[in-house]
């Protein structure tokens, strides 16, 4: 009998004593206290009805039984969903209508709604982590026989986190995970000596896959924090040796004064994805940490597909080189035909980390999966002479005005610099004459005042004049996703007519 993720992840842990999982009660789960709660979820969920196949639908809590659950779906052969917990009743019903899970584990107060529209079982599972699930789990034998898994079978059904529209259920293989796992694992030197800092979602590409499954493949220890806290990642960052994280944590780390070389001294790596990191970021803490903060890039789809090297140079505003078994290629949007070093095109992507399809949604698989196999990312970006990949922006955001594409990283990147703003986001809006004009919110930094002469006088003479934006909006804030993300899509509704 094979499972290629569970062999790999999972089963090598049967006798391993070391701490897995290390909580914020205190509470420690040893890998092999996991390999038993994995089973006895695996014969909860079987007895739920489970089967093959079948999907399980999880929000829930970042509880250790939740990491267990997901090792009961791949031993069980189930194909594992889980869901932001930040969603509402109306987005949980289309997700649970779209997929039409086996089973549904979630927190006891939203049960009855998923028990009278879903033809599923249902569990739950509280932010204490006590519920049925536990309390069946509990009484259940601490062996499970594993289900046969090809490395083409599903094991995972992740939605895209919804920054540029509705979000779109993508179709993960064991293949899909396992390659990425390894290449991360290789390529970062993760090993059973490494201390991971682990305050992203769990129901995310980077939370659960980047950083759980190198973790499980290498043997790795994890403190498990239920929710970022700049407190909390302060205090472990002494006993720690690596931290994932999305740019926001790295902006919240700088703030604080605690932040100093010698915090870091037991650190060896950081990683930040999920979003553009802010060169500023970038620099501003290697000089107060010694750290170059490692920038990888990836999304829902491909797992992760690039990553600044570990030995070597780690540059600000790159996302490095395509992950070993990745194939890149930077395309002309509009022919297909590839770009030659130093062009602007459509990012592409073939490999063993590309996902097998949107579930339900057929059209757009055929849209964005060729048949030769990449995959048109809808990220546009540029690569280098010796092939290393600079993001310039999403497809969906580049602004087009009186026939000149316009890439608003460019424009952002120049207002940034201007003293006073903190961040800031270019977008496009209709025009009746040009089709579209720039428009650009900032936001200023605390304390700050700034005006659109001030800022124009700056940024003007850095580019060239169909590039300048006619408005200028000033905000306490941008819209975000729950992953951080900056949703353009809500700016141009806001200020769009
Ligand atoms: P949706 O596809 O539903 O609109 P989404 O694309 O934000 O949402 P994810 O799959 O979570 O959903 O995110 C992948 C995207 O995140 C990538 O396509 C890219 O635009 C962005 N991204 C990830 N890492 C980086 C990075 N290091 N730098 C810039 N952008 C990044
Ligand atoms: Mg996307």
């Amino acid at each position: 009998m094979t499972n290629t993720l569970y062999d790999a992840l999972i089963a090598p842990h049967a006798d391993n004593e070391q701490t897995f999982l290390d909580c914020d009660d205190g509470s420690t789960l040893s890998y092999g206290g996991f390999v038993r709660r994995v089973a006895q979820l695996a014969h909860v969920v079987t007895n739920a009805g489970v089967q093959p196949g079948d999907r399980i639908l999880v929000q829930a809590p970042k509880v250790a039984d939740v990491i267990a659950l997901y090792g009961a779906a791949i031993q069980t052969g189930a194909v594992y969903l889980p869901l932001n917990t930040a969603y509402t009743e109306a987005e949980l019903s289309y997700f649970a209508g779209d997929a039409a899970p086996r089973l549904i584990v979630c927190d006891a107060k939203d049960a009855d709604q998923f028990k009278d529209k879903f033809d599923a079982a249902i569990l739950t599972i509280g932010s204490d982590g006590t519920g049925s699930l536990a309390t069946q789990a509990d009484d259940a034998p601490d062996r499970f026989d594993t289900a046969d898994r090809d490395p083409n079978d599903l094991a995972a059904l992740l939605y895209t986190s919804g920054t540029t529209g509705r979000s779109k259920g993508a179709m993960l293989s064991h293949k899909n995970l396992l390659s990425n796992a390894r290449s991360l694992t290789d390529l970062w030197a993760i090993t059973d000596q490494d201390r991971l800092v682990h305050a992203l979602p769990i129901f995310h590409t980077h939370g659960l896959f980047v950083a759980m499954n190198t973790s499980l493949l290498a043997g790795a220890s994890v403190r498990f924090m239920a929710a970022f806290s700049v407190d909390e990642v302060i205090a472990q960052l002494p006993k720690s040796t690596t931290l994932m994280g999305v740019p926001t944590f790295y902006t919240r780390l700088l703030n604080d004064e605690r932040l100093t070389k010698t915090l870091c001294a037991n650190m060896r790596l950081f990683v930040s994805g999920s979003a553009p990191l802010l060169a500023e970021t970038h620099t501003a803490f290697e000089g107060k940490t010694g750290h170059r903060i490692l920038e990888r890039y990836g999304m829902t789809e491909t797992n992760m597909i690039t990553s600044n090297p570990y030995d070597g140079d780690r540059l600000a505003g790159t996302v490095g080189y395509p992950l070993p078994g990745t194939e890149v290629i930077i395309t002309d949007p509009d022919t297909g035909k590839s770009q030659p070093a130093g062009e602007v095109g459509m990012i592409e992507v073939r490999g063993d980390n590309v996902f097998q399809g949107y579930l339900n949604m057929p059209e757009k698989t055929r849209e964005e999966l060729r048949e030769n196999g990449f995959f048109i990312t809808g990220d546009l970006g540029v690569a280098a002479e010796d092939g290393r990949i600079s993001i310039v922006g999403r497809q969906k955001d580049l602004i087009i005005s009186g026939g000149y594409n316009i890439y608003p990283k460019e424009i952002e990147d120049a207002i940034n610099d201007v003293a006073g703003v903190l961040e800031s986001a270019v977008f496009g809006v209709k025009h009746d004459d040009f089709g579209e004009s720039v428009c650009a919110a900032i936001i200023p930094e605390a304390g700050a005042t700034l005006d659109d002469q001030a800022i124009a006088g700056q940024i003007e003479p850095l580019l060239a004049r169909f590039k300048h934006p006619r408005r200028y909006i000033f905000r306490e804030a941008l819209p975000r996703n729950t992953m951080g993300k900056v949703q353009k899509n809500i700016l141009r509704e806001e200020y769009g007519s």
